[in-house]
């Protein structure tokens, strides 16, 4: 069930100057708070940088644990934690059918538009949390929905299928593994 901010709640803000497009933030109807354009967004262009404390490895895991978090997995050990100093990119929600992708680029984390995202809509992203963490329902109302913010576990490629689907899979960006207890 997507949750609404309290009518208490501040409305967060959008840094400006990590912004490259007009955005606003507007209660969601998939989760809380989202981002939404305020004006065409080109395919391929850098929309706003996803900011905030770099923690390691330990203290994520303690914040982990937290009932609402915004944690960006960077590497295997450093984490963006955008509740502290973020830019408002940690409001951009999940879809599985996303608008946005990110886009890693000497340690700065850049959201992308992966199409035309046209004035009124909200930005959204593919958290990919892992499948062997616990799972998160999906409330994107996406038609291909996988049912959870988690990637399914992909079946071992048969051996003559391998070549074809090492290509497919084959990523440029490792993106989020944000998680967010609902
Ligand atoms: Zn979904």
């Amino acid at each position: 069930m997507p949750t609404a901010p309290s009518k208490k709640e501040p409305i967060p803000q959008i840094d400006e100057k990590k912004a490259c497009f007009a955005l606003e933030v507007r209660p969601s109807p998939i989760h809380r708070w989202g981002i939404y354009a305020k004006e065409l967004i080109p395919k391929g262009r850098k929309i706003i940088e996803y900011t905030g404390e770099k923690i390691n490895r330990k203290e994520t895991n303690r914040r982990a644990d937290g009932p609402l978090n915004y944690l960006f997995t960077l590497t295997s050990y450093w984490t963006i934690d955008g509740s502290v100093g973020g830019s408002g990119a940690q409001y951009i929600n999940h879809c599985c059918t996303p608008n946005c992708y990110a886009w890693i680029l000497r340690g700065h984390i850049l959201y992308m538009s992966a199409r035309d995202i046209q004035p009124g809509e909200e930005l959204t992203i593919d958290y990919r949390f892992d499948h062997d963490v616990a799972a998160v329902p999906c409330a994107c109302g996406a038609a291909d929905c996988r049912g959870t913010i988690n990637l399914k576990k992909e079946p071992k490629p048969r051996k003559k299928a391998a070549r074809k689907a090492t290509k497919t899979t084959g990523k440029r960006v490792k993106t989020t593994a944000k998680k967010r207890s609902r």
